[in-house]
Formats: structure tokens, sequence, C-alpha cells
């Protein structure tokens, strides 16, 4: 094959990317396979090795010449370059995590670890968060690798033709408990490995249908969190004589007030997320969906209602204000001691724009005259992050799944939840949520997330490949 910068996918020859996409889902089925369950259970503590070392193995077969890195004996990593010629710049990042969440089998249809294929889903714990994207990275690699070896070119050495850039493969360990044994040590320690003009990471590019228009949000910025932990002081007593300075009453108190939803604040993404939906729906739809950017709340609220599922009237909530949820509570040691002390902690997540000091300002607000009784601890912060909306690699993005799905509508989106972008930002990596697959209409995406029978279309996650991989040629052509 050769130089492809402007070779769409009905140039790779369509036998074999057929046979690529069997290659795809047989390789997602693999992956879910290997419980790289997070945090590891002491039965199979080494989860996230095994599925690196598998990974390690396919990219060997292609040729190449993977790395494994282990912070913590059993959390493996992985990572393996391609190279370019060298002209084009730096590297693409292809980013994924290896370990999911734990899975109750007892409440799943079927397996959560045995891959199946029923009803035209892929079924299995890591389905859609996000074993389907490392399985499409690597698939788009060894298909990059393929190429080279066809050229009588050696991939572990040779620059892979057409290609101008490296690509970079990281698959990582401990995503789901915040990185710290996988990229985030990766980066601290071998940054030269991940160094890269833009990294393709999980969560975006999965199509949603609004009003019978399909469209695809790209993960161009996601929330930032502040977690606190609240000590509320009182009055020890006995039980029998209240007393209105009981710790427990003010956390109680303070647990309400702070969950109350704040006002609303549409950031410059959720904006153009909104006018992009706003424009593809009939005129009452449209004029609902711009009430979301209005500064009085109310019309905002109903037009949710109007609009909205609970999912993804839950889901829009979150993202245009700054969130509290309290998660921990604790008071008293005996039914008849009044406590007089109380803890309470809360998981606060912020837009892009709202710091730290921020944040803190809004929930010591909200706290009122309680403020005084209470003492507010930060336990852990990271900024929102965000990558630029409007750039080439956002253009080349929507314009690769346009031409894909020609009816499709690629919007940049923010997601509510944190992901390893958060680490790529320290070596100022711009991230995109990137994971292309063509759901149909009926077809959950946000709420399988560490959901129950969480699973992915086969035909959603076929249409995928070719997308991602000329992301990869164009980007690196
Ligand atoms: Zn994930």
């Amino acid at each position: 094959m050769t130089a492809a910068t402007t070779l769409p996918s009905a140039a790779i020859d369509p036998a074999t990317l057929v046979l690529w996409r069997d290659e795809l889902v047989e390789t997602l089925q693999a992956l879910i396979r290997i419980p790289s369950i997070n945090p590891p259970p002491a039965d199979a503590p080494d989860g996230e090795r095994r599925a690196a070392d598998w990974i390690a193995g396919a990219l060997a077969d292609a040729g190449l010449r993977p790395e494994l890195l282990e912070l913590v004996p059993g959390r493996g990593s992985v990572v393996a370059r391609l190279r370019g010629d060298g002209t084009g710049g730096e590297p693409l990042l292809l980013l994924s995590h290896l370990d999911v969440v734990p899975a109750a089998a007892e409440l799943w249809s079927h397996d959560p670890f045995g891959g199946e294929i029923a009803d035209g889903q892929v079924w299995g714990r890591g389905a859609v968060d996000m074993k389907h994207l490392v399985a499409m990275e690597l698939t788009a690699v060894r298909m990059l690798a393929a190429e080279a070896r066809a050229a009588g070119r050696d991939p572990a050495a040779d620059p892979i033709p057409g290609l101008t850039r490296d690509v970079i493969l990281a698959s990582t360990a401990d995503e789901e408990a915040g990185g710290l044994n996988g990229i985030g040590w990766i980066i601290a320690e071998h940054p030269e490995l991940l160094r890269a003009a833009a990294a393709i990471n999980e969560s975006g590019a999965v199509a949603t249908t609004v009003a019978g228009r399909r469209f695809y949000p790209i993960g161009v910025a996601e929330k930032g969190y502040a977690v606190y932990r609240l000590t509320v002081h009182g009055t020890w007593g006995h039980g029998s004589m209240p007393r209105e300075d009981n710790a427990a009453v003010r956390a109680a108190t303070a647990v309400t007030r702070l969950a109350v939803p704040g006002a609303p604040r549409p950031t410059p993404v959720m904006e153009a997320f909104l006018r992009g939906v706003a424009e593809h729906l009939d005129p009452e739809q449209a004029r609902l969906v711009r009430a979301l950017l209005s500064a009085d709340p109310r019309p905002g609220e109903a037009a949710i209602d109007a609009l909205c599922d609970p999912t993804r009237a839950r889901i829009l909530r979150s993202l245009l204000r700054d969130t509290i949820s309290p998660t921990v509570v604790h008071a008293g040691i005996k039914y008849n001691v009044i406590p007089g002390e109380a803890t309470v902690e809360i998981d606060c997540r912020v837009l892009p724009g709202t710091t730290e000091e921020d944040m803190r300002e809004i929930v010591v607000g909200r706290l009122g005259d309680l403020a005084a009784h209470i003492e507010v601890e930060l336990v852990i912060h990271a900024p929102a992050v965000d990558a630029p909306a409007d750039g080439d690699v956002y253009t080349l993005l929507a314009r690769t799944v346009r031409d894909h799905d020609p009816e499709g509508i690629p919007l940049p989106f923010m997601v509510p939840f944190a992901t390893d972008a958060k680490h790529t930002a320290v070596l100022g990596i711009p991230t995109y949520g990137f994971s292309p697959l063509r759901l149909a209409p009926e077809d959950e995406f946000l709420d399988r997330f560490h959901g129950v029978d969480e699973r992915v279309g086969v035909d959603a996650l076929r249409w995928g490949l070719p997308v991602l991989y000329d992301v990869v040629r164009r980007f690196c052509g």
C-alpha cells in the first residue's frame, strides 16, 4: 500500500477490511475474557498484566517491539511505537486503559468476562469502558504494521509506508483508580515514551440519536474534580435532652444545602454543542435546546424536562454547572450520645474556568450560617482539561466522521467525569475523546459505563475501525 494522506477507507482493499473487522471483534472478545479488574481482586491480582501481555504478544506477532511497564507487580501497561519518516512533526498517541471496574455476575444476562456475542452485541465488562477502543487502536496499529511488512519493511525499525509522524500505542493500567500506577507513573518517569502532538482517548465520537438525527459528540473537554472533607462541630450531650447544636443535625442540614443544584453556566464547548444540535432540529425543539443557554435557569429546566429522558437529563444538568454530590456521611458513637462531631465528604465536579478556590467558595457559601461550625479540608483536586475545538486536529476528526457517515453530525463535547486526559495534560498533549461507534438509536452508551449488561453493537464497532484508521493515516500522512 502506498502513501495515503487523503486515502479514504474505501481505499483499504474491501476484502482486507472485512478480515481486519473480524479481527477487531475477536480482539475485543479476547480482551473481555481477561478480567483486568481494578482494584485487583486477591484471587486474580494480575489481570492488567495479563491484558498487557496479550497485547504485547499481538504486537510482537505483527513485527513490533512492544515495551512492558510495571510499577507494581501485576499492574502492567504496554507501549509500542510505529515509525514515520519524521517529516510530519510530533507523534500521534493512541491512548487507552486496560483496567475495568468489577462486575456482579449474578446480575448480568451474560457472563461479564465471557466476551459472548448475542443479539448483535459483544457482551462483557469493558465492552464500553473501554476495551472496544483498546481493540480498535491495536487493530489499526496491526494494519499499519502489516502494510509495512507487505512493502518489505521491518515494522519495528523502518518507517511505515506513508507515515510522516510516529504513532504511539499506549494501553495502561489503573485508570479506574486515577492512573497513578499506570499513565501517571509513565508520564512522571518516562515522558519521552508518550510525548505527542495529540492523543486519541476514550469517551467521544459515539453516535447518539436525537429527534432522528445522528450526532457524534467528540470529546474536547472534561470536568475537573475537587473532593472535600467537612468536619462538622457541635456539642456532645445526652440523647434524652435534644440539642440544636447536635453535629449530626448540622451535618444533615449541610448535606441538604450542598445537594441543591447550582446555577447553570454554559461553557464555550457546551454552547457550541447545544447551538450545533439546535441547528439540526425542528424550530420548536431548537427553541428548547437554546433555552438551555439562557442565564435564567427556569426555561432551561423546563427544556430539559421536555427534551430528555432521565439519563440524558442527568448528564446535561451535570455538564451545565459545577456540581456537588455528598457521598460519605459519618456521625455518632452510640444511640444515646448526641454527637459533638460529624464528617461529610463531598465530590465536586468543576467546569473549565472554575478553580479549586472558586469551588471552595461555592461550598462555603452554600453552608451559610453553618460555615462557622464546619472546617472544609481539600482531599484531592484535579482541574478541568480541554483541547482546541476549532484547530486542525478537531477539524480532521470531524471531517473523518462525516466522510464515513455523511448524515452524521460531529460536534465538540465535554464529559462530566475524569479520564487519563488529566495526565496527558501534564505534558500539554491535546487529548480528544474519540472512540468511533455508529450506535443504533436504541443503544445507550453513557448509561452502560460501569453498568450491568455492558455491551457494544458489533456493527457499530465494525464501522469504527476504518474511521480510526483514516484518522491515523490523515494526521500522520
Ligand atoms: Zn474508561
